[in-house]
């Protein structure tokens, strides 16, 4: 499942042709995959309005794994990834065989400045298992009302943002991380990862955790998903970048899926639990409970 890096990158690499990009026209597959603005009614006319036909981009955002893009019209589409979805640029011909399938939403695109001036191409949003979607939203505050829900997000996140949102809860800090309303972005293989690094226990009591080791988190959830947003994100199956790659294979973990094998900082086999239905592998020696 992608997570913040992975739609941190894939926006990073859309920008430079997406941003003053106007869409010139959209074919929508697949009506169910876009979810309108309240109150919007689902007809043609108000589809093309929110996938920005005669719109022109102004630029993206990001709230954990939700990637927002913004039009002249003051409009936003939400892009959410779900498990298997892409947003590509394409250039060339449409493709055939399996990979013509899921193409819910085609937009005919033309970029307007710098090095790909005055040129055609297509934005196409993919999703093979439909747990992704579009959401449109009329306007700024609109966006941000549904974004309130969302805890701040990880990839910036400072100590006493971190130690704010988790102050009020007593449930593992684990299970706190993969929380998005508390915190935005991180799911099961960087919460491994940041709580690993920080030598923190996956069952330490989010609430009781000291300041100290509060910012130890908050400073290893910046390093590894920015490290993660370089290295294209993860080794997933299923993530591919704008121009459909998948993500760099050098991104090595320390503790997500090495269950059993050697602490890379102790030598200690790892452990393996579960907690609410996840797979979590830590350190008995290097991650204590203590708080
Ligand atoms: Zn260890």
């Amino acid at each position: 499942m992608p997570e913040l890096p992975e739609v941190e990158h894939l926006r990073r690499s859309l920008d430079p042709w997406l941003v003053g990009a106007q869409l010139l026209d959209v074919r929508l597959a697949r009506k169910s995959v876009v979810t309108l603005d309240s109150g919007e009614r689902r007809n043609n006319s108000n589809f093309r309005v929110a996938l920005g036909v005669g719109d022109s981009v102004v630029g993206t955002d990001r709230r954990g794994k939700q990637m927002a893009i913004a039009f002249t019209s003051g409009r936003f589409l939400v892009v959410q990834l779900g498990m298997t979805g892409s947003v590509t640029i394409e250039r060339d011909k449409p493709p055939r065989g399996v990979e013509a399938r899921h193409r819910h939403v085609v937009w005919e695109c033309r970029s307007t400045a710098g090095p790909i001036d005055s040129f055609a191409w297509r934005l196409v949003f993919r999703d093979p298992r439909r747990f992704g979607g579009l959401t449109a939203f009329r306007s700024r505050e609109a966006l941000d009302g549904a974004w309130s829900k969302l805890g701040p997000d990880a990839l910036n996140i400072t100590e006493s943002a971190l130690l704010h949102a988790l102050s009020h809860t007593r449930r593992p800090i684990k299970s706190a991380l993969l929380d998005q309303s508390v915190l935005a972005g991180v799911g099961n293989i960087y919460a491994d990862e940041s709580l690993h690094a920080a030598q923190i226990h996956p069952l330490a009591v989010a609430s009781a955790l000291t300041a100290p080791r509060v910012a130890a988190l908050a400073s290893e959830l910046r390093r590894i998903l920015g490290h993660a947003t370089e290295a294209g994100g993860s080794t997933l199956r299923d993530y591919r970048d704008a121009f459909g790659r998948p993500g760099n294979a050098v991104q090595k973990h320390a503790a997500y899926g090495r269950e059993g094998q050697p602490c890379l900082r102790c030598g200690v086999a790892l452990f393996g639990l579960r907690l609410q239905g996840r797979a979590t592998v830590f350190c008995p020696r290097c991650q204590d409970l203590s708080t």
